[in-house]
């Protein structure tokens, strides 16, 4: 039986009331963030299309300054198309489901901050990949602001090593190669298998390790939705699987929980 979008939504805000509170997880992804302005990896017409992430690998990073000086033309692009980019309604929505008792932890894949900008605790956001919006020292982890390096590259020059330690420095984000937190992905993993519903919104759930969780999830007997533009990789194994725009699907969404909930 075809289900329409507007009996799918029902059916969503129908379990969010139904699952205890904060017993549900909300996992992210690059297409949360289009409608902000930032593309994401496979639609077409984005930064992919002009710098090869082979590239743009961990390895190859820490082993050569020809790669690296690749690496930061790079974050020059891609600090200033994600510097003007603010939350969009998906982004609310979820903040939302936050402020109404109902979210334990908003797992994400993106880097650009917006989940936070947009209200959702800092705490309870989980950034497998990192933040965009930090410069970090990888000998000695000391930080340093963005936009003195942004700086450096707007005026041609080269990026130095840690003033502290001589260092390398990086973009606290997670490359090709490069591991994931540990605390982190086991923080992620408490939260995914303690959920009773699983909500992904916007990622093609093909990047792993990420793309594990919401398969944890489901085998630890949560239901699972998934909110994306197109098909997915895990579209067979969800119970619900709503294709079209996060911002007005979550839009409707939040608009209808609030309804119930009389608030
Ligand atoms: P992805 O590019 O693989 O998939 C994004 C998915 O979102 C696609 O299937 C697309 O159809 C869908 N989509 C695009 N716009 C949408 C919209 N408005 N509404 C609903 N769906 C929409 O992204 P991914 O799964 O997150 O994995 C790629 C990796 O890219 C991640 O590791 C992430 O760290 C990185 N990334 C992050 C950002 C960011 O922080 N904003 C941007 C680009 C890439």
């Amino acid at each position: 039986m075809q289900y329409t979008t507007e009996e799918k939504i029902s059916l969503l805000v129908r379990w969010l009331l139904e699952v205890k509170p904060g017993k549900t997880v909300v996992f992210s992804g690059a297409g949360i963030s289009t409608e902000s302005g930032i593309p994401d990896f496979r639609s077409p017409g984005g930064l992919w299309e002009r710098f090869d992430p082979d590239e743009l690998s961990f390895p190859r990073f820490v082993s050569s300054e020809k790669s690296r000086r690749h690496y930061w033309a790079f974050y020059r692009e891609n600090w200033k198309l994600s510097r003007q980019a603010r939350p969009n309604p998906a982004h609310y929505a979820v903040a939302m489901l936050e402020q109404l008792g109902l979210l334990s932890a908003v797992i994400t894949q993106n880097i650009d901050g917006l989940h936070q900008q947009s209200g959702s605790s800092p705490e309870k956001v989980l950034e497998l990949h990192g933040n965009m919006w930090k410069v970090r020292c990888l000998s000695c982890g000391a930080d340093y602001p963005w936009e003195e390096i942004y700086q450096i590259l707007e005026e041609g020059g080269e990026v130095k090593q840690c003033r502290l330690c001589g260092g390398l420095l990086k973009p606290a984000t997670v490359s090709f190669g490069q591991s994931l937190s540990a605390d982190l992905l086991e923080e992620a993993r408490r939260h995914t298998i303690n959920s009773d519903l699983f909500i992904c919104i916007g990622s093609s759930l093909v990047v792993y390790p990420a793309a594990s969780f919401p398969q944890m999830a489901k085998d630890r007997g949560a239901k699972l939705a998934i909110i994306n533009r197109e098909p997915t990789n895990l579209d067979s194994l969800a119970d619900l699987v709503l294709h079209g725009e996060a911002g007005s699907v979550m839009t409707a969404l939040v608009n209808k929980v609030k309804e119930l909930k009389g608030v």
